[in-house]
Parts: structure tokens; sequence; C-alpha cells
């Protein structure tokens, strides 16, 4: 299997294939780019962005980001439990908008700060 590692800019093409010993990595410039080969392989997650409403503030959108990646299985089921969140300004950047996702322990905060209208 090929992957383009995105741990970094640099983006190195990786060769990962299944051995009797575990994985053969090859391609990656560093060592995050053969954990990362082998959690794509295993366990693959996600930071997940959205967004909400905002009431009584001076944007009406607040955007937010997971605090930690998420399976990403539970991608879909995450963004599902958004549906009619509304923050009530003021809201402070990093503010945990939905704590602990489906119980994964992955909160979703908010990536700006609004200040009341
Ligand atoms: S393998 Fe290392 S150098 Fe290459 S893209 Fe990944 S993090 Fe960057």
């Amino acid at each position: 299997m090929e992957l383009i590692c995105i741990c970094c800019p640099l983006g190195c093409r990786i060769n990962i294939e299944k051995n009797a010993e575990g994985f053969d990595v090859r391609g990656n410039s560093c060592p995050r780019g053969k954990q990362y080969a082998i959690a794509e392989m295993t366990a693959p997650t996600r930071m997940v962005t959205s967004s909400v409403l905002v009431s009584g503030g001076k944007e009406k959108m607040l955007s937010l980001k997971t605090d930690k990646p998420i399976a990403k299985s539970l991608i879909f089921d995450a963004l599902a439990t958004l549906k009619g969140v509304v923050v009530a300004a003021p809201v402070n950047e990093g503010d945990v908008i939905k704590a602990d996702v489906l119980g994964t322990g992955v909160n979703f905060i908010a990536t700006r700060s609004i200040e009341k209208a």
C-alpha cells in the first residue's frame, strides 16, 4: 500500500506492507512517517473540523476542531453530535463546545473567540 505522509510539509511517499514480523515500511524520511503509516494500516485517525451557530455574538458561526485525532470510522457520528448545537456568546478560543465526543475523550473546541454583540 502506498501513502503520502501528512505529518509535515515534505509529504514523503511511503510504501507499507504487512509481513510476518509486523510491517515493512519504506520511503519515510523520519520515524514519524513510520508511525503514521502503521497507524493508517491499523487504526487510522483524523483531526475533524466543523462549525456551529452562535447566538448573541458579533459573528453568526463558530468554527470548531477536535483537540485530538478521532478514529476515522467515527467521524460522521462525531459530526452528528453537533447537530442543533447553538453556542451563546461570548466564546473564547479553546473553549470546549462538545466534550468527550462519543465517549472517546476527544473534545470539539472553538478555534476563535467571538464577543457578545
Ligand atoms: S516521513 Fe517524516 S519527513 Fe517525511 S513527510 Fe512524514 S514526517 Fe515529514
